[in-house]
């Protein structure tokens, strides 16, 4: 088999050389062993993370070893009770075209009618952060003006969805005009194009006028800085904050200044990081709402897609200058 792995730790954004393909040379299953032939792996935000030497909350990639991450594929061969050729199934080893998995870290894929990726993104870790975020984490209720930030992405497009069908007021942020007219399309009220040059703050305070409303009840922040700043200027009383990621700082490491952080006091703001993790055992609650959502086609499901192992870099880096509408994925 042939897989990705990490060459050198990348400075700042990750550049191709950071990557190397390596053999991963063939051998029998162990007892309670799959052999998996990879059909879409996933790449994410969160991977870049792994990238560096740091303690996190998951572990950083081994230099030179096999990197991991999301993963759609096909039992070719099995040692492992209840598992038989030709499943189809979810788990970690990505990043590679083929994968011995021990079965207790292989998931079925739920019987739902929706195309087999779609448990990479709207039907999985995405779609789950975007709903459990949305609906725990900020506790979103109907009435509720939202703003969402990376809303043409993964998590953000899901969270546009579940907020307007649940009766919430929508304002997206994207970077350039197709985006937002994407954004719109998937029932955004209003939209912030934060690459036409405008600063967040007041680009926002633009869309809020045209909903008719002074501020937000609830930011789904993806990218943290400047659009976090923004969401406390605009931030109404006790507004909640689902913070879910912070892209913007991923390559920088540097953190914006806020500006508007003390509004936090006098707004009695709050503020709650997450990580999907947390809802796991809500799992199967959420494959039985979203599925029927996204396999009746009220969800709608958009993906980028890279094809053949050798573009994966290509793919992850894209995820840093917006190369993807919806989930970025690689099919094998
Ligand atoms: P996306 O599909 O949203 O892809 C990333 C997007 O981020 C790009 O398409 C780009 O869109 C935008 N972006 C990139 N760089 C910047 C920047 N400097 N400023 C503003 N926008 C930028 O990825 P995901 O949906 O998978 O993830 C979205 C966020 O959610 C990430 O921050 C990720 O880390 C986080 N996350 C957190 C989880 C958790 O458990 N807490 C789980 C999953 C994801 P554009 O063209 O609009 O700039």
């Amino acid at each position: 088999a042939r897989a990705w792995s990490l060459k050198a730790r990348p400075q700042g954004m990750p550049q191709h050389t950071d990557f190397a393909m390596i053999t991963i040379p063939d051998r029998p299953l162990a007892a309670g062993e799959v052999r998996i032939a990879n059909r879409w792996l996933s790449v994410d935000p969160y991977m870049r993370g792994r990238m560096n030497d740091v303690k996190s909350y998951v572990p950083p990639f081994v230099l030179g070893e096999p990197m991991q991450g999301g993963a759609v594929g096909e039992i070719v061969e099995s040692n492992a009770d209840g598992f038989a050729v030709g499943d189809k199934v979810q788990h970690m080893m990505g990043w590679r075209d083929e994968a011995v998995v021990p079965a207790a870290q292989v998931q079925k894929l739920p019987a739902i009618d929706v195309p087999e990726q779609a448990f990479l993104g709207q039907l999985g870790m995405p779609g789950m952060t975007g709903y459990f975020g949305l609906t725990e984490v900020a506790a979103a209720k109907s009435g509720d003006v939202v703003f969402v930030s990376a809303a043409a992405g993964a998590v953000g497009s899901t969270v546009v969805q579940i907020a307007k069908a649940r009766g919430m007021t929508v304002i997206g942020s994207a970077g350039g005009a197709d985006k937002c007219d994407w954004v719109r399309s998937l029932g955004a009220d209003a939209v912030v194009d934060y690459k036409a040059g405008v600063p967040v703050v007041k680009a926002l305070g633009e869309a809020l006028k045209t909903v008719g409303a002074d501020g937000i009840d609830v930011y789904f922040d993806n990218v943290g800085g400047e659009h976090l700043d923004a969401a406390l200027a605009h931030a109404r009383m006790r507004a909640r904050f689902a913070v879910c990621g912070m892209i913007e700082v991923y390559n920088s490491g540097a953190a914006t200044e806020l500006r508007y952080l003390a509004r936090l006091i006098g707004n009695r703001i709050q503020i709650r990081g997450f990580i999907v993790s947390d809802y796991m055992d809500r799992q199967a609650d959420f494959v039985r709402d979203m599925g029927a959502l996204v396999a009746a086609g009220t969800l709608k499901r958009e993906e980028t897609v890279h094809d053949g192992l050798d573009a994966m870099p290509d793919a992850f880096l894209g995820l840093f200058s917006g190369g993807n509408r919806g989930k970025m994925l690689v099919r094998v």
